[in-house]
C-alpha cells in the first residue's frame, strides 16, 4: 500500500499571516527510488564483465608484443581501471543514499586512520614533491562507520594531492571543542572560484572537465563526502581562494566525539 509524502512550506505575509503548501511529492519519490535502485543494480551488474576485461588485459601485458599493441592495451587497461573506480563509487553512493542515517556506530580510532590515509595519500603523491603536515588531537576518538569515514576522508586528502601543483603543502588536522570534532584538509593548490563552490558535492559536477578526469578522479568524490557526512549529523564547509589553495572541513556534533580512553 503505498504511503502518501507530502512536503509542507509556509510562507509569512502580511500582518502575521502565514500560507500553508502542502506538496504531494509520492510520485517523486518513488522515482527517485527507482533511480537509486537502477543506479544501485546497474552498477552491481558492471562489475562482473569488467573484472573479466581486466583479468584478460593483464594477461596479453605479461607477454612479449609489438609496441603499439602494448600501448593500445596500456590505454585498455587504464580505461578499465577508470570505469572500475566508477562503478565503486556509484555503488557506495547508491548505499549512501539508500538510508539516511547510519545503523551502528563504534569508536573509529582516528588516528591510525589518518596515518593510514597519509600513507595512501604519499604513495599517490610519489615523485611529486609534496609534504604532509599531521596535527592531530591525540585526546578524542570520533564515533561513526569506519569504511564510510575512510572514503570521505580519504577522498578529500586525494583531492587535495591531484589538485596542488608539485611541491604543495597539505595539511590534515583533527581537534575538538565546544562544537564538536572536526577533521580539515588543507591544501595550498589551484583552489576553486567562490561561484562553483555550492554545487560542488552535487554528483559529476566539475570545474573543469578535462583537467579533473585527467586527474584520475570520477566526479563522485564530494558527493560520497556529503552523504557520509549526511549519515553522520555532520557537514561540509569549503573555504578556497583561487590560485591560493583551499580547506575542506568536516564538523561533527558533540556527541559523536569520546575520549580515547573510551575508545580503546
Ligand atoms: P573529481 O573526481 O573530479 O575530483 P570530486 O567530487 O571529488 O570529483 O570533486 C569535484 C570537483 O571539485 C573537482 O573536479 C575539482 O574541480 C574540484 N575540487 C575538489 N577538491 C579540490 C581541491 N582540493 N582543490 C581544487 N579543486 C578541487
Amino acid at each position: 500500500k503505498a504511503e502518501l509524502q507530502l512536503q509542507y512550506q509556509i510562507t509569512k505575509f502580511g500582518q502575521g499571516d502565514r500560507l500553508l503548501v502542502a506538496r504531494d511529492i509520492t510520485r517523486l519519490m518513488r522515482l527517485e527510488h527507482t533511480r537509486q535502485d537502477f543506479v544501485a543494480n546497474a552498477s552491481h551488474e558492471l562489475r562482473t564483465p569488467l573484472t573479466v576485461i581486466r583479468g584478460y588485459l593483464e594477461t596479453f601485458l605479461d607477454q612479449e608484443l609489438p609496441k603499439p599493441l602494448q600501448r593500445a592495451l596500456g590505454q585498455m587497461q587504464q580505461q578499465a581501471q577508470r570505469m572500475e573506480s566508477l562503478v565503486t563509487d556509484l555503488l557506495l553512493l547508491s548505499r549512501l543514499e539508500a538510508s539516511h542515517h547510519i545503523s551502528d556506530e563504534h569508536p573509529i580510532l582516528i588516528h591510525p586512520l589518518i596515518r593510514q590515509i597519509h600513507q595512501d595519500a604519499e604513495a599517490l603523491a610519489s615523485g611529486r614533491g609534496h609534504r604532509f603536515v599531521l596535527d592531530i588531537d591525540p585526546e578524542y576518538d570520533l564515533l561513526g562507520q569506519r569504511n564510510e569515514l575512510q572514503s570521505a576522508f580519504s577522498n578529500l586528502v586525494f583531492n587535495a594531492v591531484r589538485y596542488t601543483p608539485d611541491n604543495g603543502i597539505i595539511t590534515l588536522r583533527w581537534w575538538t571543542d565546544a562544537l564538536g570534532g572536526h577533521f580539515a584538509v588543507t591544501d595550498n593548490g589551484i583552489g576553486i572560484e567562490p561561484m562553483h563552490i555550492p554545487r560542488l558535492t552535487e554528483r559529476f559536477y566539475r570545474i573543469d572537465e578535462s583537467r579533473s578526469s585527467a586527474s584520475g578522479g570520477t566526479g563522485l568524490g564530494l558527493a560520497i563526502v556529503k552523504h557520509v557526512l549526511v549519515r553522520h549529523d555532520a557537514h561540509l564547509d569549503i573555504h578556497s581562494t583561487r590560485g591560493k589553495g583551499s580547506t575542506f572541513t568536516c564538523h561533527f556534533p558533540p556527541d559523536m566525539v569520546v575520549p580515547v580512553r573510551d575508545a580503546e
